[in-house]
């Protein structure tokens, strides 16, 4: 379940966003103060953080610079009654993702939740991840590739045309989608480019090892299979 800290004093402010976040499916917390909200988020793991920026104790701005010297990654939405621009560059410049001028609709407070999350959603996606399959281990941040302990050296091309396959295994790859995701080209029957750089890799790959992960499927393409 999504989790969200709300950090907001006004007690009917507070209480109309936690309904309505309540209401779309999130666990809420609320904290009525500054403190408080800093006591929660170190005490908590938050999906997204609500800051109202005037708040008994620690302001919002202070708050949410303090959360960012801990946490780079956890949206927050500021709320603010001031909403001129100087305040918005502020709470911007703090490390707030977002802001909402007070008075909004719960509508508008759900919009920009909904987008702060999906946001975090595709970061995560396209965080840096190793794959693996069989011996083989692919480190998609450092860009380097071992089999067993043995580390490969992979021209850029080889890498992508590894991780394609490390990213299908078991799926019969056909020439022409190898062609359209790793060379980003239309399939041109009149070339052998794909095969070339299959083999490249192979000798990579396996050649040495009694294993071979890169197989062909005669007529109808490669697939990555132990
Ligand atoms: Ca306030």
């Amino acid at each position: 379940m999504v989790n969200i800290l709300l950090v907001e004093d006004e007690s009917k402010i507070a209480a109309f966003i936690e309904k309505g976040l309540t209401e779309s499916g999130f666990h809420v917390q609320v904290a009525d103060d500054g403190q408080k909200g800093k006591v929660c988020f170190l005490q908590n793991k938050y999906d997204l953080i609500i800051l109202d920026v005037m708040l008994p104790y620690l302001d919002g701005i202070s708050l949410c610079k303090f959360i960012r010297s801990k946490d780079e990654k956890t949206p927050v939405l500021m709320l603010t009654a001031l909403g001129t621009v100087d305040d918005k560059v502020t709470g911007l410049e703090s490390g707030a993702d977002d802001y909402l001028v007070k008075p909004f609709q719960f509508r508008e407070l759900k919009a920009r939740v909904n987008a702060l999350l999906r946001r975090t959603e595709i970061e995560k996606e396209e965080e840096p991840q190793m794959l693996t399959f069989s011996d083989l281990t692919m480190d998609l941040n450092s860009k380097r590739v071992w089999r067993d302990d043995q580390e490969l050296i992979l021209t850029a091309r080889e890498f992508t045309l590894l991780e394609y396959f490390l990213k299908n295994p078991g799926k019969v790859l056909s020439r022409q989608e190898i062609a359209e995701k790793v060379w980003d080209i239309n399939f041109d029957t009149g070339t052998n480019v794909i095969d070339v750089y299959v083999n490249y890799l192979r000798n990579k790959v396996d050649k040495g090892f009694d294993k071979k992960l890169i197989q062909t499927q005669i007529g109808m393409g490669y697939v990555l299979r132990e």
